[in-house]
C-alpha cells in the first residue's frame, strides 16, 4: 500500500495530496530535450529533479511508467511560433542534416543523464515517429471546431476555450496578457494574440529540412503537439503526472492542455510538476547563449557527475539554484567527506531492523513532503551519527540511495581500496603520480602518458581531479 505523498501542483498552486487515478500505480510524463544542442547543467537539474521524484514516489510504495519525448521537429527559437527552427539552425552551424544532429545530440544528452544517476524513461519517443498521429489529432481539433486553417497553416483557437491561462493567478493573467498584446513579430493570420500553430505549411523557412504530407499540404508540426500525442500513445486518456520546468508553464503546458483537453473532451493530467531553474552568477542558463557548461565537461574539469547531482539534492527543487564552482567544490568537500565516512563502517553483525524502519520511515516522510531533498541528506548525516551498529547504519545508507541514487556504497568501496592496498604498490603509485606531475609541468606529455601506461599496466587507473590526481584499482 502506498504511504501519502505531497508535491506542489502547479494547477491547484498548493502542496496537494497525491492520489493516482489506479491506486498504487502512477502514470507520468516528461518533457524531452530539444535536441539541437547539448544539454546543459541546468537542463540536467531539471531531470534530476524528476528522477527524485519517480524514486521517491517508488520508495514511498507506488509502480511508475514514465514516457518522454525527444524534441527533433517543431520548436522554433522562440516558444511563441517565432523565429527559426532550432533544429534546422543547429544543422546549418554545423553543417550536418537535421537526423545527423538530432542523433548526436540524443546520444550526448542519454550520456549526461546517465552520469548523474538517472533512471531511464520506460519509453522515450522522439518527435518524428509520430507525425501520423500528430496528424489525426489535429484533424479531430479542426473537425470539434478548436482549430482553423488560415493562409495555409493550421492553428489552435484560444478563444474557444473558458479558461487558456489555467495555470495562472488573475494578476498573472493579466501580465501574460499584456505580453501576449507586446508580441513584437505578428503572425496575421492568427484569430487570437495566444492562438498556436498545430502544422506549418506556408512558413518562412523554405529550406525547412524537415517535411511530411498532410491535408494540409507538405509541411511540419508546431512544438507543442507532440507531448499530447505521444503521452496518448503511450499513456491512454489520462495521465496523473506531468513534468517539466517552469518555463515549459507557458506556453508549452498551458498550449498542451488546451489542445489535449479540446480533443479528449475531458480532463487530461491532474498534476502539474514543475522544477525551478538553475542559474549562472549572470542570470539563467541557456543553450542558445553561447558556451555551454555540460556534466560531460564537468567531468573532464575532474568533478564526479554524481557530486553534481549532490549539490542539486542541497537545495529544493522549487527554489531558483545558482550554480558556481566555488559551491561545486564545497559539494565535492561535502561529498568526499561523507564517503569517507561511510567508508569507515564495518559490517559488524546483524542489521537493527527496528531502528531501520524508524529512519525509513523519517526519509519517506521527508521524500514524501514535496521532496525535502535537504531533509533527506540531513537525515543521513544522522543515521552515521546514530547509537546504532554499523551494519545497521549500511543498510539505512543502501535503503536511502534508492532516491538520492549517489552511488555511496560503491564510492565507499573505491575510496577503501585506495587505503588497504599494499604499502610497496602504494609507494611505488604514489612516486609515478609524483614522477607524472613533474613531466607535465615539463610539457614532456609523452613521459606522463607512458608513466599512466606503466602504472595501468599494474593494475591501477588514475584520474585529474579537482581535489588532485586520484587512483584506485582496476
Ligand atoms: P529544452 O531542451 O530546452 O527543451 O529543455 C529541456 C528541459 O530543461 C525542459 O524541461 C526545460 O524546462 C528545462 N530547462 C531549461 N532551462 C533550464 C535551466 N536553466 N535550469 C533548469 N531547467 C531548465
Ligand atoms: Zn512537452
Amino acid at each position: 500500500m502506498a504511504a501519502n505523498f505531497k508535491f506542489y501542483n502547479t494547477l491547484s498552486r498548493t502542496v496537494e495530496d497525491f492520489v493516482p487515478r489506479t491506486e498504487g500505480e502512477v502514470s507520468m510524463y516528461t518533457c524531452g530535450p530539444t535536441v539541437y544542442h547539448y544539454a546543459h547543467i541546468g537542463n540536467i537539474r531539471t531531470y534530476i529533479m524528476q528522477d527524485v521524484l519517480i524514486k521517491s514516489l517508488e520508495y514511498a510504495g507506488y509502480k511508475v511508467k514514465r514516457v518522454m519525448n525527444i524534441t527533433d521537429v517543431g520548436h522554433l527559437s522562440s516558444d511563441a511560433d517565432t523565429g527559426e527552427d532550432k533544429m534546422v539552425a543547429g544543422a546549418k552551424r554545423e553543417h550536418k542534416t537535421v537526423m545527423e544532429i538530432a542523433k548526436f545530440y540524443t546520444d550526448a544528452f542519454f550520456k549526461d543523464f546517465d552520469a548523474v544517476g538517472n533512471k531511464r524513461p520506460d519509453i522515450v519517443e522522439p518527435a518524428t515517429n509520430c507525425i501520423p498521429e500528430f496528424i489525426h489529432m489535429i484533424e479531430v481539433l479542426l473537425e470539434k471546431g478548436y482549430a482553423y486553417v488560415a493562409g495555409g497553416n493550421v492553428y489552435f483557437d484560444t478563444s474557444k476555450l473558458d479558461d487558456y491561462y489555467v495555470f495562472s493567478s488573475a494578476v498573472e493573467k493579466e501580465q501574460l496578457e499584456v505580453g501576449v498584446r507586446d508580441d513584437v513579430e505578428e503572425d496575421a493570420n492568427k484569430k487570437n494574440k495566444t492562438d498556436f500553430v498545430l502544422w506549418f505549411t506556408k512558413s518562412k523557412f523554405e529550406d525547412q529540412a524537415l517535411k511530411w504530407d498532410s491535408p494540409w499540404g507538405v509541411g511540419y508540426p508546431g512544438w507543442h503537439i507532440e507531448c499530447s500525442c505521444i503521452s496518448m500513445k503511450h499513456l491512454g486518456e489520462f495521465i496523473d503526472i506531468h513534468c517539466g520546468g517552469v518555463d515549459n508553464i507557458f506556453p508549452h503546458h498551458t498550449n498542451e492542455i488546451a489542445q489535449s483537453e479540446s480533443y479528449l473532451g475531458h480532463e487530461w493530467c491532474k498534476y502539474w510538476f514543475h522544477s525551478n531553474h538553475l542559474n549562472d552568477q549572470s542570470g539563467k542558463m541557456s543553450k542558445s547563449k553561447g558556451a555551454i557548461l555540460t556534466v560531460s565537461l564537468l567531468k573532464e574539469k575532474g568533478y564526479d557527475p554524481l557530486v553534481y547531482r549532490f549539490f542539486c539534492l542541497q537545495s529544493h527543487y522549487r527554489k531558483p539554484l545558482v550554480f558556481s564552482f566555488e559551491a561545486l567544490d564545497q559539494a565535492a568537500g561535502a561529498f568526499n567527506k561523507l564517503v569517507k565516512r561511510i567508508a569507515e563502517l564495518k559490517e559488524d553483525g546483524a542489521v537493527d531492523t527496528s531502528v531501520v524502519s524508524k529512519y525509513e520511515d523519517d526519509f519517506r516522510d521527508a521524500v514524501s513532503g514535496d521532496l525535502n531533498t535537504a531533509m533527506a541528506i540531513t537525515l543521513l548525516y544522522d543515521v552515521l551519527k546514530a547509537d546504532t551498529n554499523d551494519a545497521t547504519k549500511l543498510a539505512l545508507v543502501e535503503s536511502f540511495d534508492k532516491v538520492l541514487s549517489l552511488d555511496l556504497i560503491a564510492h565507499a568501496k573505491a575510496s577503501k581500496e585506495e587505503v588497504s592496498v599494499d604499502p610497496e604498490l602504494e609507494a611505488f603509485i604514489l612516486d609515478a603520480i609524483e614522477r607524472r606531475a613533474t613531466a607535465k609541468k615539463a610539457k614532456d606529455f609523452a613521459t606522463a602518458d607512458a608513466i599512466r601506461q606503466e602504472l595501468l599496466d599494474k593494475g591501477v587507473e588514475i584520474k585529474d581531479t579537482r581535489e588532485g590526481v586520484k587512483w584506485n584499482l582496476i
